[in-house]
């Protein structure tokens, strides 16, 4: 089984992923994670990559494409992928590797999005990450490990939030139509406690 799970900022994309991991034994190919470890290595399409984003440009398809066929390694099955694809070209040449046999997309309203991100605070001093629903520190303002003040990220702020959401949907619709006339689409409503997201899927993948 191939999964391509899709869905906005702050849906739990992270959470999921992790336990369809530990649970089946799938590998998890994040492009954002291969994207910085190529760069950190200084591969030759870590390179390539590189002098793309320090143009301030998007990384061409092929060379993310060619990315994830190192990954694959002529494997074909078990894959789990997050964050990728982006595009349309990309679920094409995706498909050219190896099949995807389930899309989930984590559906999950604006407004919803937005309580969930703007509660994320960061220590000015250690970095670590905290969410004031979620997961908020024992004195409030002040980081459980270092006693660090925390803040919140410019990134965080709800208007920047709020377009990070449109600009999402924006690009990720012709996506999700293709894999929806595809029938492998399947929508799981976010705003689920992460178990009920998980069982929910789990039993999709269960058959
Ligand atoms: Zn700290």
């Amino acid at each position: 089984m191939n999964l391509v799970l899709l869905g906005p900022p702050g849906a739990g994309k992270g959470t999921l992923a992790a336990r369809l991991v530990e649970e089946f034994g799938l590998v998890h190919l994040s492009t954002g994670d291969i994207l910085r470890e190529e760069v950190a290595r200084g591969s030759k399409l870590g390179k390539l990559a590189e002098d793309y984003m320090d143009r301030g440009e998007l990384v061409p398809d092929e060379v993310i494409l060619g990315m994830v066929q190192e990954r694959v390694d002529g494997e074909t099955d078990g894959f789990l992928f997050d964050g990728f694809p982006r595009t349309i070209a990309q679920a094409e040449g995706l498909e050219r590797i190896l099949p995807v046999h389930l899309v989930v997309y984590l559906d999950l309203p604006e407004e919803e999005v937005v309580r969930r991100l703007s509660a994320r605070r960061v220590c000015k001093q250690c970095g670590a990450n905290y969410n004031l629903l979620t997961q908020p520190p024992g004195v409030p303002g002040k980081c459980d490990r270092c006693g660090g003040e925390l803040y919140q990220r410019p990134d965080d702020r709800e208007e920047v939030i709020r377009n990070r959401f449109r600009v999402y949907l924006e690009q990720s619709a012709p996506l999700v139509g293709y894999y929806e006339k595809k029938g492998l689409l399947r929508r799981v409503d976010a705003s689920l406690s992460p178990d009920e997201i998980f069982r929910k899927v789990a039993e999709v993948l269960r058959g």
